[in-house]
């Protein structure tokens, strides 16, 4: 399915009409809100990852595909400015993997989950024909009316991006060139780690959510593009991104901007956070990201128009295609 088939998709299958007073936000942001009590909301989501699209044999050792699955749910909590505490896992796993191997790719879980003091509270096992499917369902909790929407952006606002979203494509570059076992240097390991072993930006998604001002908030999966579209689509504003303040990182090397770039727009899996807020807030959260070793960058501002996403450099506009990235196949 290409990915405008899937929001067709996702939009076609979307109740119409809910029952549940309780349900805060439904289909439409990185995990669903549920109020809970006068005190806190419940914030849900779900992930998968599927054997020779999100990941190879010569990319990921077990372990890192338990990290990366688990992450990326975390991530989408982070996004929401939640905390994450429960998860639940299903996995459909083929004859050729081995038991030792699938308790790695649970112990990849339990020691991330470890970091959050999270509990896998149940799942599923199955088996299946060809391809290992991981699914990862995440609960996590936001204070009530803290949470953050992709629909909070307003013109005026800068857009702001953590870490150095490329990172991870640069890494799986390396991976497919050179194999998983290859005697890469320290800086080549620094980017096969963004890769293997994401980090999520809870902190910072904690940090942002009590701003208490709106901050509108989306986590990398699929590339800066496709995320920044997410905002522009859901808040109704133009994202106008400026060339020269995108971060580059200092650990690729030999590779051209033009490739960096296009790994920054769709390389995707970084799973850092990218937002938009209100100019009189944006040195009080540098100054709490920074405090917490956190690093966060200005890449641009909001504007007034029809929900796209620019790229500016001097004083050209540059329409930012609404497209992600995929590793394996030629469709997602
Ligand atoms: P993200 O990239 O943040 O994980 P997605 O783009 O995968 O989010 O999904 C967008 C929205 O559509 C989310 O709210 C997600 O829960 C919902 N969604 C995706 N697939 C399905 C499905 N098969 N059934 C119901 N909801 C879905
Ligand atoms: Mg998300």
């Amino acid at each position: 399915m290409s990915i405008k088939d899937e929001f067709e998709f996702i939009n076609q299958i979307a109740p119409k009409n809910t029952y549940q007073t309780a349900l805060i936000k439904g289909i439409g942001d990185d995990a669903a809100l549920i109020g809970q009590d006068p005190m806190s909301e419940l914030v849900i989501c779900l992930d998968t990852m599927v054997e020779g699209i999100h990941f190879l044999e010569s990319t990921m050792r077990p372990s890192h595909i338990g990290h990366k699955a688990l992450a990326a749910n975390i991530s989408d909590i982070a996004a929401m400015g939640g905390i994450p505490t429960f998860y639940l896992v299903s996995i459909a796993t083929p004859g050729h993997w081995s038991k030792e191997n699938l308790l790695e790719i649970f112990e990849g879980m339990r020691e991330l989950g470890d970091q959050y003091q999270m509990d896998l509270i149940g799942g599923d096992t199955v088996s299946t024909n060809d391809s290992l499917v991981l699914t990862v369902t995440v609960i996590g909790k936001v204070e009530k009316g803290k949470h953050l929407l992709r629909s909070n952006s307003r013109p005026g606002d800068i857009i702001f991006v953590s870490g150095i979203p490329g990172e991870s494509a640069a890494g799986l570059s390396l991976l497919l060139e050179k194999g998983i076992d290859f005697p890469f240097n320290n800086d080549e390991v620094h980017l096969i780690k963004r890769h293997q072993l994401p980090q999520p930006r809870v902190e910072l998604g904690s940090i942002l959510a009590n701003v208490n001002h709106r901050v509108a908030l989306n986590d990398i999966s699929d590339g800066v593009a496709s995320e920044a579209h997410e905002i522009a689509a859901e808040s109704n504003v133009t994202l106008v991104i400026e060339k020269d303040r995108v971060p580059y990182s200092s650990f690729i090397k030999n590779i051209s901007r033009k490739q960096q770039l296009d790994w920054f727009f769709y390389g995707g899996e970084d799973f850092e956070l990218l937002g938009t807020i209100d100019k009189s807030y944006w040195k009080d959260i540098q100054l709490k990201a920074k405090a917490k070793g956190i690093p966060v960058c200005k890449i641009g501002y909001v504007s007034e128009g029809p929900a796209s996403v620019l790229l500016k450099e001097e004083d050209q506009l540059v329409a930012i295609e609404k497209k992600g990235y995929n590793h394996f196949k030629k469709n997602r």
